[in-house]
């Protein structure tokens, strides 16, 4: 299964040039057979090898010379409760941090919010990290959807590969971006609930062609 760790390396190395991250703050993963694969605690992206990668398994237990990162609660519950996520991403990007430090939803500013399932991207109550209270407070706000800012925190993405978990992480911290743009200059005027409806409903009709 090497070639799914070396997918997994390049998504992490790809996350810093897209704006998401510095150093070795995020954490990405990706669904195998056994469990998944996430990659290790405090070593950086650009060093990394196929063996460097661990292997979970969803009871928490791992395999590997390295150990995995310290917040893979979110990764593991993700794929025990979500069939669909074949990988998760978390980042400590600076507009999503930005925002997660206000402790508030990001509403319906825009029509691409509904890209995260719904008419608002919540942000998950606040939890010391790589704890089982913020994985739980994480999945709850992540019902139905697939992107939560964590508070005080950073952001969290699933989707059903690595493409799409890197490309929805990228337009989430754009959203972020445009927001605080926005809020900056007066109140953003919001779509409708029935606005957003008919765009939630145009997205899944895509999703069907
Ligand atoms: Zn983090």
């Amino acid at each position: 299964m090497s070639e799914l760790r070396d997918q997994l390396i390049t998504t992490a190395r790809a996350m810093q040039p897209a704006g998401l991250n510095r150093g070795t703050a995020g954490n990405v993963s990706v669904r195998c057979n056994t469990g998944f694969y996430i990659t290790p605690t405090g070593m950086p992206y650009d060093t990394l090898v196929a063996d460097d990668i661990p292997l979970m398994a969803l009871d928490g237990s791992h395999q590997g010379r390295r150990k995995p990162s310290s917040e893979w609660r979110f990764h593991r519950d993700l794929y025990a409760a979500r069939p669909e996520f074949g990988a998760v991403l978390h980042a400590h990007s600076p507009f999503a941090v930005s925002l997660a430090c206000l402790r508030r939803d990001i509403p319906p500013f825009h029509y691409m919010i509904a890209r995260f399932g719904g008419d608002t991207i919540r942000c998950a109550d606040y939890a010391i990290f790589g704890s089982q209270e913020l994985s739980t407070a994480a999945l709850q706000v992540m019902a139905g959807r697939r992107a939560c800012l964590l508070a005080n925190h950073g952001l969290l993405v699933a989707g059903r590969d690595l493409v799409e978990a890197l490309a929805l992480a990228i337009e989430f911290e754009d959203l972020c971006e445009q927001y605080w743009r926005a809020c900056a200059i007066d109140r953003p005027v919001l779509l409708s609930a029935d606005d957003m409806a008919a765009v939630i409903k145009k997205f899944s009709d895509y999703g069907q062609q």
